[in-house]
């Protein structure tokens, strides 16, 4: 059996980057990653701004301020935010406003509450201010022809706006991962049809299309294949032309009603591996053929990636999160792709530790605890909707009230 992480190690290894970018507007970048670096064509700043409402002045021109003898200096401009400052006439002050371009000549802001104007267009100061007080230096924020969103970055709604303040209305991004999906099992029926005895519903199909949707991929979903040999192969080419990954679940172990692994076999190559984790279990991981016809992307081989996922509800959703994802998001160029996980109190008991690494479905309590669903078995899937993550209990750890475990929020697992 493989380690949990050896298991993400290998998957990763053999990860190769989209090799397609595309152009787009800034607008239409939400989720996608970056091809290339952004670099800031202009300083933010563009030029020496305010950050108070007050008066621009040279510090030296009132080197003998105090509360006993005020210094009062002529109001020679008033400069409101948006509007070009003329330079700072010698002996004078400069009435300013928040975000304001600091006049040239001056060298500090005081703001209004330490000055006192008056009627005659005079302002006393009654102390010496410091140099460079309440002035935003030009460029302080970013620097001209600096990286400002590294290649291999994916856009949150925050770095779209970071790219859009220096201006830039395009973005060189990683074309979407293409993800071709489809369930095995002839038990498997989508609601509206009616139930016929030993048939279920296929909630897998609305998990995962979901979870690769929110990723930001291109999903064709090719719904459900009979458990049969012919129909498996025919719709593995057909999946394996202009995708860069095949996702199926179910029918993937050796069963005599399982035809995913001969099936790829016939069409590519296929690793059947036994992660050591609970939920879980069997993946399997290959590749594809693409039919002469596909004339595979340069350098790719011409091959698209298999994943074929364990039919178990909870099996195939945390097997999802905890391989699928990182994979496709390094497909996708992004370089990180751990998800982030917190240490947290464990507010409950859990006497005897699994051989293999549990992923346990867990929920945040009022009391910042962690308590876990009474029920982890890998068919309901009422866990998942009642947890908010999975606790990452290694193996052979039992664990006690009080303990702080690994915590994975579901936030993480599925950005
Ligand atoms: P399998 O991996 O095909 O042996 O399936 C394991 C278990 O998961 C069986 O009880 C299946 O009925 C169930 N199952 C397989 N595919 C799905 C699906 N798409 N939705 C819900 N349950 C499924
Ligand atoms: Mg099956």
């Amino acid at each position: 059996m493989l380690a949990t992480a050896e298991a993400l190690g290998l998957l990763l290894d053999a990860a190769r980057c989209v090799a397609e970018h595309e152009r787009i507007d800034t607008l239409d970048a939400a989720n996608r990653v970056l091809a290339e670096d952004v670099v800031s064509p202009l300083d933010v700043p563009p030029m020496h701004t305010s950050s108070m409402d007050g008066y621009a002045v040279r510090a030296a021109d009132l080197a003998s301020a105090s509360d006993a003898a005020p210094v009062a200096l002529t109001v020679s401009q008033r400069i409101p935010a948006g509007h070009a400052a003329e330079p700072l006439a010698d002996g004078t002050a400069a009435r300013i406003f928040t975000g304001a371009t600091v006049p040239p000549g001056a060298d500090t802001v005081i703001m209004q509450e330490m000055a006192s104007a008056s009627d005659d267009g005079r302002v006393a100061f009654a102390q010496t201010p410091a140099v460079g007080e309440w002035i935003t230096k030009q460029g302080a924020d970013i620097r001209r022809d600096s990286v400002i969103l590294p290649a291999g970055t994916r856009m949150t709604p925050q770095a779209l706006g970071f790219a859009a303040s220096v201006g830039c209305a395009t973005l060189a991004v990683v074309r979407r991962v293409r993800v071709a999906i489809f369930f095995t099992g002839d038990e498997l029926r989508m609601p509206g049809e009616p139930l016929a005895p030993g048939a279920i519903y296929n909630s897998n199909r609305f998990v995962l299309r979901s979870l690769l949707e929110k990723l930001g991929c291109d999903v064709s979903d090719l719904g459900i294949v009979p458990d049969r040999l012919d129909a498996t192969r025919e719709t593995l080419r057909r999946a394996a032309l202009g995708h860069d990954l095949i996702l199926t679940c179910g029918g993937v172990s050796v069963g005599e009603e399982d035809h995913v692994k001969p099936a790829v076999e016939a069409e590519g190559r296929i690793n059947m591996w036994q992660i050591a984790m609970k939920p879980g279990k069997p993946l399997a991981f290959g590749a594809m053929r693409r039919g002469e016809a596909a004339g595979g992307d340069p350098g790719d081989l011409g091959e698209a990636f298999f994943i074929g996922l364990p039919g178990n509800p909870v099996s195939s959703f945390c097997t999802f999160l905890l391989f699928v994802r990182p994979f496709l998001l390094r497909l996708a160029g992004v370089d990180n792709v751990a998800p982030r996980f917190y240490s947290m109190r464990a507010d409950f008991t859990q006497k005897k530790g699994d051989r293999r690494n549990e992923f346990l479905r867990a929920r945040v309590n009022e009391a910042g605890g962690l308590d876990v669903f009474p029920n982890q078995s890998s068919a309901v899937l009422t866990s998942t909707v009642w947890g908010d993550g999975l606790i990452d209990n290694p193996p052979n750890h039992a664990i006690s009230v009080g303990e702080t475990v690994r915590f994975i929020p579901f936030s993480e697992l599925m950005r």
